[in-house]
């Protein structure tokens, strides 16, 4: 674990063998009767502790009502959720979310953004804050602890994010599309910086996106989602060697799976836009 990592905290030092997630029959279904409009079918995942698993899928199939659902923001339906055997009934600590937009207070600083996970934990004002410099430096931002979101690029701002969502130590880190605002290059680095923040904070990370290279490029699994209501149609194991860096794309492997995940996911369009049309 990096140094910096060894700030006293409940969790810290555990993270690593934390984060097993178990989806167990689990159907989402909003509203009741004639409205009644089923989002996420039957779905049955296990994921361990420390992996890094994306959740592919096209739009409107269910991925952020699944990942909302492993956050505790919405309850399922049917079947239950586990993280580290303890049915999720409610958000809590142990798992932090980063959604698309983000989610920062914007008149507060940088730096009193990712101390205040920490001190509504009850930590000190001295312990909260040599947490969120221990994030800040995580994500390579300590210098900008004074400025205000505003004053950050799309990029930075994200990061910001992940350090206030990991400053909690969750033992699971849920992404909603994190980086679907960026512009095409910012993303491809923030894609290998978030494989680097990973590395050193050794979390369970489900990442949702419609990316396929997104996908194979960050996940030790990949788990494709049928078009609404979404269940997992494929879960693929994706071989390439880590640390990984953009340069892979042209790998054997990497072009594989990237083409495996696409005739999928085309399939699925196909099928969908037959029944809007039949
Ligand atoms: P995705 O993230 O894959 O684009 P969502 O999980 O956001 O898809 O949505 C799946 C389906 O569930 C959509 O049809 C959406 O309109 C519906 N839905 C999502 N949240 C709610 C809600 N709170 N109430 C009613 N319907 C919802
Ligand atoms: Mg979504």
């Amino acid at each position: 674990m990096l140094d910096v990592l060894k700030f006293k905290s409940p969790n810290v030092g555990s993270t690593k063998d934390k984060g097993r997630i178990e989806v167990k029959d689990v159907s989402i279904t909003f509203g009741k009767g004639s409205s009644a409009h089923r989002a996420v079918d039957t779905t049955e995942i296990t994921i361990e502790a420390g992996q890094f698993v994306c959740i592919l899928g096209p739009s409107g199939c269910g991925k952020s009502t699944l990942l909302n659902a492993i956050a505790g923001y919405v309850k399922p339906t049917e079947g239950t959720l586990l993280v580290d055997g303890t049915e999720v009934d409610k958000p809590g600590p142990d798992r932090g979310m980063v959604f698309q937009q983000y989610s920062l207070l914007p008149w507060k600083t940088v730096y009193e953004n990712v101390a205040f996970g920490p001190k509504m934990a009850g930590h000190s004002r001295v312990e909260a804050g040599s947490t969120a410099n221990t994030f800040l430096e995580l994500v390579g931002l300590k210098k900008f602890g004074d400025r205000y979101p505003a004053e950050l690029s799309g990029g930075m701002q994200q990061r910001v994010g992940i350090a206030r969502a990991l400053a909690n130590y969750p033992s699971v880190l849920l992404m909603d599309e994190p980086f679907g605002a960026l512009d095409a290059q910012t993303r491809l680095m923030m894609q290998e910086s978030l494989l680097d923040i990973w590395r050193k904070f050794g979390t369970t990370v489900v990442f949702v996106t419609h990316d396929v290279d997104e996908a194979v490029f960050l996940a030790d699994r990949v788990l494709i989602m049928s078009t609404a209501p979404g269940r997992i149609i494929e879960d693929v194991k994706i071989d390439l060697p880590r640390p990984r860096s953009t340069d892979m794309a042209s790998s054997p492997e990497y072009v594989q799976a990237r083409q495996f995940c696409l005739d999928t996911i085309k399939a699925e369009s196909r099928k969908a836009f037959e029944n809007q049309n039949s």
